[in-house]
């Protein structure tokens, strides 16, 4: 069964990396930053709510993020396996997340953190160009990562969770050492 949870900063190639893994090993695919943007496309309710922050460069509210997994992690694709790609985002997060995978009996996730130095990251933000890519704006998300996300990579270390992956190489090589650590 595999479970994975990616972590690492915005432009680490997380979203790349996990579509290529859940395709290969036919398992769902959650990114949140997907499933917001599609909302916020959609003008639902939560994409209404969520708009600021997602422009801004800050988090969403843990709550809205929070409800959001529930109900996904509830639906029948996920049965089979998962690979949670941007949640989560905080330590409040990660121990909902541990209680929740705790109430629907599903055990055995492994967290993975893309290794990639700073200066790649703005540089492939910057040309990959999405409307939240603009300098200001992933200035404000490297930030927010640093003090709210990446405390996580303690909290998983402690748990002896953790792996890690270099994500400082072509996209193929990534996806041999995931596939390679994940095994
Ligand atoms: P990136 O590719 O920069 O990591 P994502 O596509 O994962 O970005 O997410 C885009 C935006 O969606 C984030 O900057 C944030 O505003 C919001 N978001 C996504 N996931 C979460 C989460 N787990 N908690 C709070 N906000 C989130």
């Amino acid at each position: 069964m595999t479970r994975l949870i990616f972590l690492g900063p915005p432009g680490a190639g997380k979203g790349t990396q996990a579509k290529a893994i859940a395709h290969y090993r036919n398992i769902a695919h959650i990114s949140t930053g997907d499933i917001l943007r599609q909302a916020m496309k959609e003008q639902t309710p939560l994409g209404i709510k969520a708009q600021n922050y997602v422009d801004r460069g800050e988090l969403v509210p843990d709550q809205l993020m929070e409800d959001l997994v529930l109900h996904r992690l509830s639906q029948p694709d996920t049965i089979s396996g998962w690979i949670l790609d941007g949640f989560p985002r905080t330590v409040n997060q990660a121990c909902f997340l541990e209680q929740l995978l705790q109430k629907l009996e599903q055990h055995g996730e492994k967290v993975v953190n893309l290794e990639v130095p700073d200066d790649v990251v703005v540089a492939r933000l910057l040309e990959r160009g999405r409307k939240d890519d603009t300098e200001e704006v992933i200035r404000r998300r490297l930030e927010v990562y640093r003090s709210e996300t990446a405390p996580l990579i303690d909290y998983y270390s402690d748990r002896q969770q953790l792996l890690m992956v270099n994500g400082n190489q072509s996209q193929e090589e990534v996806t041999t050492a995931l596939t390679k650590v994940i095994a």
